[in-house]
């Protein structure tokens, strides 16, 4: 059971308060914030950090996103209630736990099988049913497609194009691209036809880099 007292869902409103003054206004995606237990996503050492806007380590080198990063993504998918939705970079499974709040059917793909792993009991534990799989999420997840919003929570160095054709029409990739490890700025792709697509930029953000091929753990 994972505990969640008043003490954690004060921290969690405060969250939701700060947000908000940093201009995230999607209502739905606020509530999903205000909803879930964070910290349950973390380790025990940094339960007292959960709900800072910050980033931090989870297990095998990796980081739990910002919260301000994953609102900010779980925005610009622009998805409704049912549709597809697919997540590169499962990590801590919090980023997947927001998207399964706000009513998508969640697919996410995660390449180091130590997180696959923890993630997957986490979101089972708090009820959440995304289909996650163990793989390099560079090539997607073809089969279960098309989808109408693809999040890559790792910072791509150059536009994973096979993601492009996992969209259907109307749908958004949101991954953020950048040929240095530092920053990536924040891209979001609709495709319009079967070959049109509409690029956007949202500015600066910092993520792990995406890799390509699977950790053999
Ligand atoms: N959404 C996560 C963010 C975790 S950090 C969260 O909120 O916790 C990004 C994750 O992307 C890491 O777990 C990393 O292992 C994973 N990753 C990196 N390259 C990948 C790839 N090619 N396919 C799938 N996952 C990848």
């Amino acid at each position: 059971m994972v505990e969640d007292n008043y003490r954690h869902k004060g921290l969690r409103k405060r969250l939701v308060e700060e947000l908000r003054d940093m201009e995230i206004t999607n209502s739905e995606v606020l509530a999903a914030i205000g909803a879930i237990p964070r910290h349950a996503f973390m380790d025990t050492a940094f339960l007292n950090f959960a709900y800072t806007n910050k980033a931090f380590p989870i297990a095998a080198g990796q980081t739990i996103s910002q919260p301000y990063t994953v609102a900010m993504q779980s925005h610009l998918i622009d998805c409704q209630p049912k549709d597809k939705v697919l997540e590169i970079g499962t990590g801590s499974g919090y980023q997947t736990a927001v998207l399964c709040q706000l009513g998508y059917k969640v697919f996410s793909v995660e390449r180091q099988k130590e997180l696959f792993t923890k993630a997957k009991k986490v979101l089972k534990q708090l009820q959440y049913e995304a289909y996650l799989v163990y793989g390099d999420g560079y090539k997607g997840l073809e089969g279960y497609g098309p989808y109408s919003g693809i999040v890559v929570t790792c910072g791509a160095p150059e536009l994973p194009k096979m993601l492009l054709k996992q969209l259907k029409i109307g749908g958004k990739l949101v991954v953020p691209i950048g040929a240095s490890e530092d920053v990536q700025v924040m891209k979001r792709y609709t495709r319009v036809a079967d070959n049109e697509y509409v690029e956007e930029d949202f500015g600066h953000f910092k993520f792990v880099p995406m890799l390509p091929h699977r950790n053999r753990s």
